[in-house]
């Protein structure tokens, strides 16, 4: 469409960052224009179920696209962040990265069982961190119902890892 477009033109390409060979997207300049960055949020609640009871957003820019979804769908927001940031009792998951890995935790209270749960981040690259999200959600008994994202790297196949996990229902707007 044509406001896909728009939002990918606001999403540069910016060769051999953080290290040679990657291409990282930067989504700074859809967050400059206060028109595209609505648009974008209204496109990810659109694109998104109702009746959701939970936004989980990953740090950090998963916060930036996730508490505005969760405001607008009068839902609660849950920042999903890396060990050791959170103040209170915490479950955590640990993934493999290209390099290492990375553990996420989330307030073991900060969902309830049942609870209808939707996940945003702002790039699906391999797909690793928002399966240890879902990891996550769901050790604490939620309902994973749907994930989205502004854009998706298809060409890193993240929807293999995703159908591994049994997450079936995932968006990208780019
Ligand atoms: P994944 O776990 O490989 O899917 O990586 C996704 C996570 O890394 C998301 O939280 C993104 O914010 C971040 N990420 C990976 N690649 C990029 C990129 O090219 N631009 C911005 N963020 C990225």
């Amino acid at each position: 469409t044509a406001e896909t477009r728009d939002l990918a033109a606001l999403i540069a390409d910016v060769p051999d960052f953080p290290k040679v060979g990657v291409s990282f997207k930067d989504i700074t300049p859809l967050l400059s224009s206060p028109e595209a960055f609505q648009a974008c949020v209204d496109a990810l609640v659109a694109a998104s179920p109702t009746d959701i009871d939970v936004v989980c957003g990953m740090e950090a820019r998963g916060f930036i696209f996730g508490a505005p979804v969760a405001l607008a769908m009068g839902a609660s927001f849950v920042p999903v962040r890396k060990s050791g940031k959170l103040p209170r009792d915490t479950v955590e998951t640990t993934y493999d990265l290209e390099y290492g890995t990375q553990t996420l935790a989330i307030h073991s209270d900060a969902i309830k069982e049942g609870d209808r749960v939707l996940i945003v981040d702002d790039v699906l690259a391999t797909g690793g961190t928002v399966a240890a999200t879902a990891d996550l959600v769901r050790r604490l008994g939620g309902s994973l119902v749907a994930v989205s994202v502004v854009m998706e790297l298809a060409y890193l196949e993240p929807r293999e890892v995703l159908g591994r996990h049994r997450i079936d229902d995932v968006t990208a707007l780019v």
